[in-house]
């Protein structure tokens, strides 16, 4: 295949992955953009395997390699719950940080089939690309490991502090550049090379150890954008122009992800990556805090009851209805209140569940209208006009401690006014504080009706109730 031939296909793939991009912003579109991306990626991989010598020797590695990676993936795809989406993608980020530091390491060993210079004698250019790429990949790696055994609790999610920290990492940051200019100075010696990679590894792992677990989609969301620079990195070294695009687009993508997130949790970025969230939540336990104030419970019946005399419903997803796949039964309840003349609605809060978009794509998949669906400054005034605040599994996004306690973990945030509507239902399983731990004062309050139970059980026997 023609170089220039090669160059069009790149240039059609990275238009599918921007309308990829383009396409994942909404629901609506997200399907089809998940079909742009692999089409674009179909067309990448042919266009590589069709250069010239490419297939030449050691294709059987090759579709050996394609066959292995390609079964297991999709069998992990299939089989991951939903719920575990984030754990999965920050092991799958580490192996693009391990694929960067293999990509320099082959560079570096066999420069001539990279067209960067012989051996001893690689352009000065594609020295410096190649150690920032392996040290970005390095980091990448051991971060999204640790980042994924917090999240799959193989690891405590409470931060890990030590004195000194901060400024240990900022040594071992500033060595590891020293390091990479003696790597150019020198062209390209070994053991410089692999020991970036160890004290980048190193730094990785300190970088990720003191941030919480509820911080950590911010993390892997970040790390993402950390493998795709790493990856634009390593496509200069070897001249990919499919590589530099897709690379800068993931990580130009995982950077404005982060910054969505911390701007949904109101937090700085900096404050995140500084660590330490969560150590201290200003929360005790939920039967603690609770004292001897009395908590209105109720059952399904109950609620059935008011929410049929209502005239407007608003229903708060959070995590739980997630972990309980609750979801259908939700829409079956909005169509049996609908039917009744209730206005339903639903109103999502930008970090509600633990990524992005989780409860919009759960909303979508029981197929709830769109226009059913409200963003937090949309409706947040509408509390005060609603009947009932159904909140299914959320907590931390409806807890009035954002709005009053300086001490709190969740200061800041803005959070869904729920407080505001004539009866709030908090469908749970028990008063356990929400993901930063801290307690929701809204339980005790004269207008919420507490409905202990499994989310999706508890909505199931709601519709039924409504039927009778
Ligand atoms: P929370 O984690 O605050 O609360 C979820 C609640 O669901 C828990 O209190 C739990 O209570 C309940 N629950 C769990 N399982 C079930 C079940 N099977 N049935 C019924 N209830 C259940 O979730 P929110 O969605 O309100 O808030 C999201 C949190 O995640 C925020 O703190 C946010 O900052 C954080 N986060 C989110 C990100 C994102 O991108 N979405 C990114 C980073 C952080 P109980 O155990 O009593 O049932």
């Amino acid at each position: 295949m023609s170089s220039n031939l090669t160059s069009l296909l790149y240039l059609i793939a990275a238009v599918l992955f921007i309308l990829a991009l383009r396409g994942l912003s909404s629901p609506v579109t997200s399907r089809r953009g998940n079909q742009y991306g692999m089409i674009g990626m179909a067309i990448a991989v042919a266009a590589t395997l069709g250069r010239h010598g490419m297939l030449a020797e050691g294709y059987i590695w090759i579709v050996a390699g394609i066959l292995v990676g390609g079964a297991a993936g999709a069998y992990v795809a299939r089989s991951i719950a939903m719920t575990a989406l984030p754990q999965l993608v920050a092991a799958f980020h580490s192996l693009v940080g391990l694929a960067a530091v293999f990509v320099a390491a082959g560079a570096l060993n066999a420069p001539a089939a990279f067209n960067i210079g012989l051996p001893h004698h690689i352009h000065t250019q594609s020295l410096i690309e190649m150690s920032v790429g392996l040290a970005i990949g390095a980091i990448t790696f051991s971060g999204s490991l640790i980042a994924f055994a917090k999240l799959q609790a193989l690891m405590k999610g409470t931060p890990i502090l030590f004195r000194f920290q901060h400024q240990l990492n900022l040594v071992l940051g500033l060595v590891i550049l020293a390091l990479i200019v003696v790597f150019v100075a020198q062209g390209g010696p070994q053991t410089v090379f692999w020991v970036i990679a160890v004290l980048a590894m190193a730094l990785g792992f300190l970088l990720i150890i003191p941030i919480g677990g509820a911080d950590m989609p911010v993390v892997v969301s970040m790390l993402n954008s950390y493998s795709g620079w790493a990856a634009c990195g390593i496509g200069f070294t070897i001249q990919n122009l499919a590589l530099i695009i897709t690379g800068a687009l993931v990580g130009a993508s995982g950077a404005i992800l982060s910054y969505v997130m911390c701007k949904g949790m109101n937090r700085s970025i900096f404050n995140v990556l500084l660590g330490g969230f969560g150590t201290d939540s200003g929360g005790v336990s939920g039967a603690a805090a609770g004292g001897d104030r009395t908590v209105k419970s109720g059952n399904a019946e109950d609620a059935a009851f008011i929410m049929k005399n209502a005239s407007k419903v608003i229903i708060v997803p959070g995590y739980g209805m997630a972990v309980a796949q609750a979801q259908h039964a939700v829409r079956e309840m909005a169509d049996h209140l609908k039917a009744e003349g209730v206005d339903v609605r639903y109103a999502i809060h930008p970090v509600a569940g633990r990524m992005p978009g989780h409860m919009n794509v759960l909303l979508a998949e029981a197929n709830v209208p769109y226009d059913d669906v409200f963003e937090l400054e949309q409706i947040n005034n509408e509390f005060s006009t609603a009947d009932v605040a159904y909140v299914i599994g959320a907590n931390d996004v409806t807890n009035p401690a954002a709005k009053t306690d300086t001490g709190s973990a969740i200061y800041g945030m803005p959070i869904l006014d729920v407080e505001k509507a004539r009866t709030v239902l908090f469908i749970k399983r028990s008063m356990a504080s929400g993901y930063a731990g801290v307690d929701n004062e809204l339980f005790f309050r004269p207008n919420t009706m507490m409905l202990f139970g499994d989310a999706k059980k508890m909505t199931e026997e709601v519709v039924q109730s409504l039927d009778h």
